[in-house]
């Protein structure tokens, strides 16, 4: 007999729902604890799943599986080509292990619901309990609801109340207990998956030996990283100066733990309650007494939103923007201006330095994915899909409801309470956020040797020789005319409803 734990988004031995109440289980049952991982080519193409994070999961599983074996529990990796195979796989190890109670966190994503909806009977008629319990927010969807009832699709109330929920209900905010060692006896039992080896990246997501160690060096894996990585923001001025830092992309103003909240080498949860830890102010008092921490909490809180939105509405999942109305905008086809995009080649210099960190890196700043999507969208008009999808097969912190909720907000299309009148100047934003041109310079060399303001727009301020020599293209298209055809089109999609 056995009890499991199916990992998924959720990469870590310590403060994990559901890994505790499986290894307490075990425990209460004097039977041994054993952890799978299913890895699904198929799913990585559905969901559009990039290849450095698949090769970070894969580095992730290592470590927990060293992790694990420390405590005589055995961590099995089971590659499933096709996406309806999970389940029977799952089920047919369930029986192999005389598993009689079974546990996971829960993903809020369509596919996955209803994968789990399906072995939630599978597991009944084969007699195991089947548990899939709230982990990867702080406060789980349904709890928060406006006066009137209903789902906030405002962040600014929502977070408000989000504030009030966390400090009026302390314990979303407890640690779950690590598991503890298994019986020694386990290590006979399941001999043949100790012995077993992390499988490599399928196919259809090798990265190449250099892109491998350069994001092994830029993202180390592993949850005892991910608790470095926060503690040493918490400890340091970061934390204090996040909230005039956190736009600056020069800067190194954020936590750059992006990564590992998606692969949940860390909790949110883990996250907020070591921030609070740093002060002895409330949550609600931080907003007077510490802006830096607040802000930072507060963007942590943008992921549970997202989440929120995406539980709530979960037609997101399915291609279409949030706001229903604008499903009929008249996008271009220009392909040519995609791979410009793409490639961090129009000739903005602010636009294409954020693309090719996002190409080098595999992450960008947040202030520079929202100047590239509204400048896909708006600007090139393109759709907006075409960047989402962009991003999650180059991120490797790609996350659904993060991702689909910061496009749906720059192209206009999501919860932003703002109309689509809103569009970005690439070049103030260059200006604002990156006055000196660091930011540029480092990822964008053809424009290493202009100097001064001319860094923003080489050709139109006079730079546009250096530039050229150096073989920077030209602007693909005018600002000026691109919003004002942006906005035509927009107001033409709305009417067309
Ligand atoms: P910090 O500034 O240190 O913030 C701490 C944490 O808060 C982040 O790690 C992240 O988990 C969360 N967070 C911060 N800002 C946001 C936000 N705007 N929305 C949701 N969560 C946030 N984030 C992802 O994790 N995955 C994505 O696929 C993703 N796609 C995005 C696409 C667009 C178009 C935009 C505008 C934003 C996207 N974000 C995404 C949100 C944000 O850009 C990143 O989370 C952030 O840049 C990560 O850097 P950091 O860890 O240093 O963040």
């Amino acid at each position: 007999k056995s009890v499991v734990h199916w990992f998924k988004r959720d990469l870590r031995l310590m403060d994990n729902h559901a890994l505790s109440l499986a290894s307490r289980k075990a425990k209460d049952h004097g039977i041994p604890l054993v952890c799978m991982y299913i890895v699904s080519p198929e799913d990585f193409e559905a969901h559009n799943t990039s290849a450095a994070r698949v090769d970070f999961d894969l580095r992730n599983l290592e470590l927990m599986k060293q992790d694990l074996a420390e405590l005589d529990i055995p961590l099995y990796v089971e590659t499933v080509e096709k996406r309806k195979d999970a389940i029977p796989q799952l089920l047919a190890n369930f029986k192999d292990w005389g598993a009689k109670h079974v546990y996971c966190n829960m993903e809020y994503e369509v596919d996955e619901l209803r994968r789990e909806t399906k072995l939630v009977m599978q597991c009944l008629k084969a007699e195991i309990a089947f548990e899939v319990v709230q982990d990867d927010v702080v406060v789980e969807p349904g709890k928060l609801a406006s006066g009137a009832g209903k789902q906030y699709s405002v962040y600014s109330p929502w977070f408000k109340s989000w504030v009030k929920y966390v400090h009026e209900h302390p314990h979303v905010l407890k640690e779950h207990l690590s598991p503890t060692a298994n019986p020694s006896t386990a290590r006979d039992t399941f001999s043949a998956i100790f012995d077993a080896s992390i499988p490599p990246a399928p196919a259809c997501k090798a990265l190449s030996t250099e892109d491998r160690e350069r994001l092994t060096s830029l993202f180390p894996a592993g949850e005892h990283e991910a608790l470095t990585r926060l503690n040493t923001f918490l400890s340091t001025s970061k934390a204090q100066n996040y909230a005039r830092a956190r736009n600056l992309p020069a800067t190194p103003g954020t936590s750059v733990l992006s990564p590992h909240f998606s692969a949940g080498t860390l909790s949110t949860r883990t996250a907020v309650r070591l921030a609070l830890a740093t002060t002895t102010k409330s949550l609600p008092a931080l907003e007077s007494s510490h802006p830096g921490l607040r802000t930072w909490i507060s963007e942590v809180a943008w992921r549970d939103f997202y989440k929120h939105v995406l539980a709530h509405w979960p037609y997101v999942c399915m291609a279409k923007p949030f706001k229903y109305e604008y499903t009929n905008i008249n996008w271009e086809y220009n392909d040519a201006h995609f791979e410009a995009w793409a490639a961090g080649k129009t000739g903005y210099p602010i636009v294409d330095a954020a693309m090719r960190q996002c190409n080098t890196m595999a992450w960008m700043h947040n202030r520079c994915r929202m100047i590239v999507a509204s400048f896909l969208a708006k600007d090139l008009l393109l759709d907006w899909r075409l960047g989402e999808k962009y991003f999650m097969l180059h991120l490797i912190d790609g996350d659904f409801a993060s991702n689909n909720g910061g496009w749906g907000f720059a192209a206009s299309t999501g919860v932003d309470p703002q109309p689509y009148f809103r569009v970005f100047n690439p070049l103030l934003q260059s200006e604002k956020f990156d006055a000196e041109g660091e930011y540029i310079r480092k990822w964008v060399p053809e424009l290493k040797d202009v100097v001064g303001k001319a860094i923003h727009d080489p050709y139109g301020r006079g730079a546009g020789k250096v530039a050229e020599k150096a073989g920077y293209p030209k602007p693909i298209v005018e600002h000026k005319m691109a919003r004002e055809r942006a906005l035509a089109r927009y107001k033409e999609g709305i009417g067309r409803e």
